[in-house]
């Protein structure tokens, strides 16, 4: 078979990288830039446009220059990218009007909090709930704050958008789409009409016009302009980052979960075609829709706090000179120790942003060992709990959960969550699944693939890790981690 190529562009919260991967799905040449966090106040946190786009181009660069392929060789282009992240630009000069507003960014707590009587509207319509995270209320504040937005929205001019709409208007010169899977992160997409619902946008005051035109998340939407590359490169797969992980993992049939341990822990089990309302405050979203085909839903549950309590043992007590030191501190038992990381408050299935960490079952015996394993089984407490609630809501178990992000590195962490959650746990060879997943979407949409069972082909073991807990330890371990949990609840003031 002739060679082809894929580049990936995963632009992410910190940095923006690209991939170009053949068609055996390796990595041939990669580039990451990083750029510039702005914070103008506390909870504030925006990104500069320009810089997305500018660090993007780099990557881009670099990852092709690498792989020593030409534009032209380069069969078609996927992108992923941070979700619910939103930015306004004026269609006909291109110019942003303000900096992109990012996912963590609080300015709008209060606005959301004076919506929470419509929490049953929005979760019904967008499978979401009532948070500053999502777009939706930064794209209300845009509105209401910046000069000129809500003018030229009536001039018809103003373009909305999420990070892939922001490169996808760059790259094409113009177009402005978005796939199904990012709008349904910014609750104003209705989940089940598969449409921008006009009640959400009414309710955040949003001009009908601004936004992105939604498409499936392969096929071929759009063409980089010519001048960009030198060629025009079909753009053939677009997903937010979470939902391209979830298909670079090739959890593609329904009941399939990963995980992703990174600073915080992303979990999203696959539903298949029909959305499942949950019961324990987790979220229902669509994360992708492939040609010809009815789009695919999850149940997604987010952990605040996962790699990062790793990183507070070394930055904020010192008792690790790097993350990798954790694993040899570690003891083979918590001694009675528990750590609830809840640093920022609780997320899924608890949603309190006023709980705080708690350290409890400290005694005379206890060693920096215990609060080293303390600290790695709350990150596989918390995983235990939403993968109890998933399970809960659809009404099946699951046989594994496929992992990925940096904290996998842990082969203690990976143990722990194998025996806490009583099924393997398994991390592939291939560790870039969001990139992967993206090129895996439009190498689908252009034909390098053939099918999801050509690609479920590339998906291979690294490392399985099986349950070796005895049932009754892991209750009495779980056990103990749900009081704590509940004692950590409501305790900011
Ligand atoms: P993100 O994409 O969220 O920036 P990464 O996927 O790069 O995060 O994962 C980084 C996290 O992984 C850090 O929080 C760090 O604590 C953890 N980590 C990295 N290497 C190890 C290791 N060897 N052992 C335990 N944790 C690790």
């Amino acid at each position: 078979m002739r060679s082809q190529f894929i580049l990936a562009l995963d632009q992410g919260t910190t940095s923006s990288r690209a991939i170009v991967f053949d068609h055996q799905a390796r990595a041939l040449g990669v580039g990451q830039h990083e750029f510039r966090q702005y914070f103008p106040s506390p909870g504030l946190v925006e990104h500069d446009l320009e810089e997305i786009w500018q660090s993007q181009c780099a990557a881009m660069q670099d990852a092709v220059s690498q792989a020593e392929v030409s534009a032209q060789q380069i069969t078609a282009i996927g992108i992923t990218n941070q979700r619910e992240t939103i930015a306004i630009w004026d269609k006909k000069s291109g110019q942003p009007l303000f900096h992109a507003l990012v996912w963590q960014d609080k300015r709008t707590t209060s606005l959301m909090q004076e919506l929470a009587d419509q929490a049953e509207l929005i979760h019904a319509k967008s499978g979401l709930l009532p948070d500053p995270y999502f777009s939706a209320s930064k794209l209300k504040w845009l509105l209401d704050n910046v000069d000129q937005a809500r003018a030229l929205a009536d001039q018809g001019r103003l373009a909305a958008g999420t990070i892939d709409t922001w490169l996808i208007y760059k790259l094409t010169g113009g177009e402005q789409i978005t796939d199904i899977g990012n709008a349904s992160r910014t609750l104003l997409f209705n989940i089940h009409t598969l449409k921008w619902d006009e009640d959400l946008m009414q309710l955040f005051d949003i001009p009908s016009g601004i936004l992105p035109q939604v498409v499936p998340s392969a096929g071929q939407h759009a063409r980089t302009a010519k001048t960009l590359l030198g060629a025009s490169i079909p753009i053939a797969g677009i997903a937010g980052d979470q939902h391209a992980a979830l298909f670079g993992q090739n959890c593609v049939q329904p009941g399939m979960v990963k995980n992703t341990y990174g600073t915080g822990c992303f979990m999203l089990m696959n539903t298949g075609t029909a959305p499942i309302k949950s019961k324990h405050n987790l979220l229902t979203t669509i994360v992708w829709q492939l040609p010809d085909a009815k789009p695919v839903y999850a149940l997604e549950g987010s952990i605040f706090v996962g790699g990062s309590a790793i990183q507070w043992l070394r930055d904020g007590l010192g008792l690790i000179k790097e993350a990798d030191a954790i694993n040899q501190l570690a003891a083979d038992d918590n001694g009675g120790v528990y750590f609830v990381p809840a640093l920022v408050g609780l997320g899924a299935p608890h949603w309190d942003p006023k709980a705080r960490g708690l350290l409890i079952g400290i005694t005379r015996g206890t060693q920096a060992s215990h609060l080293a394993r303390a600290v790695l089984e709350s990150i596989a407490f918390q995983t235990v709990e939403l993968a109890q609630a998933m399970q809960q809501d659809c009404g099946f178990t699951f046989e594994a959960m496929r992992a990925d992000g940096g904290a996998t590195a842990s082969a203690r962490l990976m143990q722990i969550q194998a025996d806490l959650l009583g099924v393997p746990v398994q991390v592939p060879q291939v560790r870039e699944t969001t990139a992967l997943g993206c090129a895996y979407l439009a190498g689908l949409a252009a034909g390098v693939w053939d099918s999801q069972d050509q690609i479920a082909k590339h998906w291979q073991l690294a490392h399985s890790y099986e349950p070796t807990q005895e049932p009754d330890e892991r209750e009495g371990l779980l056990k103990q981690w749900r009081a704590a949990v509940e004692r950590s609840k409501d305790w900011a003031s």
